[in-house]
């Protein structure tokens, strides 16, 4: 079977990973002249590590694998910790941290990428598709699968052209240096107004990220840092000392939006992945997680059925659940204003401390687990049984 893959983001380069490694043949199309590799660090929890790793990608020789996440109030005090190695375990995979470039460019490995290749519009029978860029070249293929993230033009000519809404939060985030060590666990720090961040994403770099109410439209502020140190004066280190070292330029700002993730995300031979399906916030860190996912339901459905829409209508059935929980999560975990936001109030974020021991591990590791198809291990029979052609499995840093 011929795929053809619109967009060379992280889910639309896995998913052509996949379908290599299923023995198809695969072009993508990329409307950028190279791949995109700004924007900060990602977190790959256990589960999608888990599907990386099948496709051939070991985030964690490039990244800092986390062993935990510590909850802490602005005066430094730890009310709740969560073991992430009982989960990485049971995934047979750590959860990792890496710069988003050195992920892309791992994915990349030995994928055959069109650049400027703007998808434009599509035709289709129950047996194929022809794609049509914006130069007026035409691509045809048995499969298409739309991976042109948040605002999809695939989307919006498959199944629905209402863009994603903003959500009034936005992320202020980056990746510097290290300015001290950050160790292997993950911190955030936050209390009613202020939800903040911070964790080591390999070779001496240092992720963070501050969330914060953004009305839909807002002008970006000409000096960000100076808003930030004020809006978290008092805040104890680590939060204190990356104030300190960061400057106006190591800022990125991303307005959070999220989509209404319909029933049917395509028609005949052609669906969607990740942010195409279904954008979220940033928040929990679930959107990757979430486009792996698709890649690993994807991959066993196809193998399962000769069926070609029936298999990409059952993929899209068994994947809304948990998009649609990921991007509730994503949304509500943080709210910094209306009363939802008395939750992280002091009084209840000390109350969290009085919580058994290990109730960190099991609250992280249900909400993983619930968010998990747990199919690696089919994809991984399905990749060992047919050895990918194109591929070439990536071990070393990319970077
Ligand atoms: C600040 C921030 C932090 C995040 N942190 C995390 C995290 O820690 N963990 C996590 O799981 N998720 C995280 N996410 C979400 C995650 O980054 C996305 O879910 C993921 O990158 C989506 O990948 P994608 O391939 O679906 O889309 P994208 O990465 O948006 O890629 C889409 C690609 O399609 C191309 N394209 C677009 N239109 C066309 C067209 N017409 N023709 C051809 N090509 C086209 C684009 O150029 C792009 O290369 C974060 C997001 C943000 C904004």
């Amino acid at each position: 079977m011929h795929a053809l893959v619109i967009g060379a983001g992280l889910v639309g380069l896995a998913t052509a990973r996949g379908l290599l490694a299923a023995g198809h043949e695969v072009t993508v199309l990329e409307q950028a002249p190279a791949l995109r590799t700004r924007g900060g660090a990602v977190t790959v929890w256990p589960f999608g590590n888990a599907v990386l790793s099948v496709l051939g990608v070991h985030p964690e020789t490039a990244g800092q694998p986390i062993t935990g996440v510590d909850l802490r109030t602005p005066t430094g005090r730890t009310v709740l910790n969560c073991d992430l190695t009982g989960i990485a375990h049971e995934a047979g995979a750590p959860a990792v941290v890496i710069p988003r470039r050195a992920l892309l460019r791992q994915l990349a490995s030995g994928i055959p990428i069109e650049f400027n290749a703007n998808f434009a519009g599509l035709t289709h029978t129950p047996h194929g598709v022809t794609v049509t860029t914006t130069d007026g070249a035409q691509h045809s293929a048995d499969l298409l699968i739309g991976a042109d993230g948040v605002h999809s033009r695939v989307r919006a000519r498959l199944v629905d052209a209402t863009p994603a809404r903003p959500t009034g939060m936005a992320t202020w985030q980056g990746l510097i240096p290290a300015p001290f060590a950050p160790g292997t666990r993950m911190t955030m720090m936050l209390d009613r107004t202020r939800d903040c961040g911070l964790m080591g994403a390999g070779d001496g770099m240092l992720a963070f990220f501050f969330n914060v109410p953004w009305a839909s439209g807002a002008t970006t502020p000409a000096n960000p840092l100076a808003e930030l140190r004020k809006h978290h004066r008092g805040f104890a280190a680590p939060i204190s000392d990356l104030l300190e070292a960061l400057t106006d330029d190591d800022l990125e700002l991303f307005p959070h939006t999220r989509h209404h993730i319909p029933r049917v995300w395509g028609r005949g031979p052609c669906t969607l992945v990740g942010d195409a399906a279904h954008g979220m916030p940033p928040v929990m860190a679930h959107g990757l997680n979430q486009g792996l996912e698709d890649v690993a339901v994807l991959m066993t459905e196809l193998a399962g059925r000769s069926d070609l829409s029936k298999a990409l209508r059952t993929y899209e059935r068994n994947r809304r659940r948990r998009a649609v929980l990921a991007g509730a999560l994503a949304r509500d975990a943080i709210r910094l204003t209306g009363p939802a936001a008395l939750g992280h109030s002091l009084p209840m974020l000390n109350l969290t401390s009085l919580a058994p021991a290990n109730t960190g591990n099991a609250v992280l590791g249900t909400l993983l687990r619930s968010l998990s198809h747990r199919r690696h291990d089919e994809l991984s029979a399905l990749a060992v049984s047919r050895p990918p052609a194109a591929l070439h499995v990536v071990r070393a840093s990319a970077t």
